[in-house]
């Protein structure tokens, strides 16, 4: 009989689980809480179902978390999983402890279809969505590993591949990171990273359940920015843009624009100029990430001084900007680095 993971299910679907065992409901409760709140990942940890009832279900259901094939540990703390989910299939998942909070870094396809000039994942051929199993597993196998932590903990959808294309399973995987009975990590502790898919966006904004939204702009002028993301083809700067303006918030909530800046290609001060009057009239704030450098990729970072400079404009137009720091930078656990690479047995 085929054995079928239960990570990734969700309470009714572990509730059919258990009643075709013919066990009473609340026991699905108790799996559900096992796998998702305590971070069991096997039988044997359930010691409130009694030794038949785990040998049944260890017979037909499996708990294994992702097959981690390696963790690189950067000197600043950041951890990179690779993750190995078949043959030429690697993804990866970065763990970024900070003073006050931990964060964690997931992946959402293996590779990326979209094809961004400045990311290494964008230079993978898109091989297959991930399913809800894998990205929840990605957390817990992280949340197993930092053990128990008084920190806060955020998770954004920003690893490998474009999170609005893999839009059902990705929801599903949402809806059991926030739900209270398991995982109970806060919607407003999730933040979903976008290229810019302006229908999975209008329907996001639908969703009972809602992370906070982070759009990659990195240009603007749709000239440079079809140059850069190819999907600005598609649903170019005003459409996306008009998404934003309709997208629900929270209050007190805003959406992130990340920036990723690049030497001469979009960062002068025409440039922040002009995303100043694109965001006009948005609830916003607004993440410079330098680009992060890589051998694969014929772009250079901005220059420290331009950095500022952009910076120095949006603040003095009441626009609040961070400079991302790079982190995990020497185990290539960086925003934009993921490619699944496995250094000691050369590329993916
Ligand atoms: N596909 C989604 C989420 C993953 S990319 C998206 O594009 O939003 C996460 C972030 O990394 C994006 O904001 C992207 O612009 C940024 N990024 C990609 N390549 C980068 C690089 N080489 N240096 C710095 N940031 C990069
Ligand atoms: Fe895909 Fe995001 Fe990289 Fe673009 S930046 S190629 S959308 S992962």
């Amino acid at each position: 009989m085929a054995i079928t993971s239960l990570v990734g299910a969700n309470l009714e679907e572990i509730g059919e689980a258990i009643a075709g065992l013919n066990e009473p409901k609340y026991r699905s409760r108790q799996v559900y809480a096992g796998i998702y709140k305590h971070l069991y990942h096997s039988w044997n940890q359930f010691t409130d179902l009694g030794r038949q009832l785990r040998a049944r279900l260890n017979d037909k259901y499996s708990l294994s978390h992702l097959p981690v094939q390696q963790v690189f540990v950067s000197k600043d703390g950041t951890r990179r999983y690779l993750f190995d989910l078949g043959p030429g299939q690697k993804i990866e998942s970065v763990f970024i402890p900070e003073e006050r909070r931990d964060t964690l870094c997931i992946s959402t396809q293996v590779g990326c279809a979209i094809g961004c000039l400045f990311c290494v994942t964008g230079r993978l051929p898109m091989q297959r969505n991930l399913t809800p199993g894998e990205i929840v597993g990605q957390i817990l196998t992280m949340q197993a590993d930092r053990g128990t932590s008084s920190k806060r903990l955020n998770v954004v959808i920003m690893g490998m591949g474009e999170p609005l294309n893999n839009y059902d399973n990705l929801m599903k995987a949402v809806r059991l990171i926030t739900d209270d009975r398991g995982m109970s990590i806060s919607p407003r502790r999730v933040t979903l990273s976008t290229s810019g898919i302006v229908p999975g966006i209008k329907r996001l904004a639908e969703e009972p359940v809602i992370p906070n939204l982070a759009i990659s702009l990195n240009a603007t002028t749709d000239a440079v920015r079809d140059l850069l993301m190819p999907v600005n083809r598609k649903w170019n700067i005003a459409a996306l843009l008009e998404a934003c303006r309709n997208f629900p918030l929270a209050q007190r909530r805003r959406i992130t624009f990340e920036y990723v800046l690049i030497e001469n290609i979009n960062d002068s001060l025409e440039d922040a100029r002009r995303l100043v009057n694109l965001l006009k009239s948005l609830q916003k704030k607004v993440n410079l990430i330098p680009l992060n450098a890589d051998p694969c990729i014929p772009l250079k970072a901005s220059p420290p001084a331009r950095v500022l400079a952009f910076q120095e404009l949006l603040a003095r137009n009441h626009i609040t900007a961070s400079i991302r720091r790079p982190r995990g930078n020497d185990v290539s656990a960086a925003c934009g680095q993921l490619a699944g690479r496995d250094p000691l047995h050369g590329d993916a």
